[in-house]
């Protein structure tokens, strides 16, 4: 990440607005920020190596989910945030990987510019190819503040997404069994 580089724009940007970058209070803003985004974006980097490792001699055939996993990411088209709920779920064939694995992978993806639809697709099929189970389901629940603040100005409206891979997409039953658990059997 080119921490200069942000911090230029970011007194561009004040600037462009009308601010006066060089007033006291806004002086540290670009490197603040700068040093932000080393954070917040930080799932720009490469992922790292053990994300959703198998956990050896470990099997399990039953359904294995992890639910209200709050998490928030940056919206893409307005770079404001969206704030919610994810939850995870899968069916092994065989390997299984430990629940904060699903937490940090999905923590990972949302540390970059997004969208809660590539967000919760990117989730689900990462998922699918580190441990290939029987198949997976993402269903995000998050609020976004460009909705809140600007635009169309819908506080408290919510956007849910869901990503349904191998099984949960073939049969009904199993991805109702997810729904319910998750108390949203009425999506
Ligand atoms: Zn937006």
């Amino acid at each position: 990440m080119d921490l200069e580089k942000i911090k230029k724009a970011v007194a561009l940007f004040l600037e462009g607005i009308g601010e006066d970058p060089g007033r006291p209070g806004l002086v540290k803003t670009p490197e603040r920020v700068a040093r932000m985004c080393e954070e917040i974006f930080s799932g720009l980097e490469p992922a790292p190596e053990e994300m959703l490792r198998p956990i050896e001699g470990e099997s399990h055939d039953e359904m294995v989910l992890l639910k209200d996993i709050p998490f928030h990411s940056v919206c893409e088209h307005h770079l404001l945030p969206f704030i919610g709920k994810a939850h995870i779920a899968y069916i092994p064939e065989g390997k299984i990987v430990g629940l904060s694995d699903l937490a940090k992978a999905l923590e990972y993806l949302a540390k970059r510019p997004q969208v809660q639809e590539r967000l919760t697709a990117q989730l689900a099929d990462m998922i699918m190819d580190a441990i290939r189970p029987r198949g997976a389901m993402v269903i995000i629940d998050a609020e976004h503040l460009c909705m809140n603040m600007r635009g169309i100005k819908k506080p408290g409206s919510r956007t849910v997404t869901s990503a349904v891979r191998g099984i949960f997409r073939s049969r009904a039953t199993t991805r109702e069994e997810m729904l319910a658990l998750v108390g949203k059997r009425d999506l």
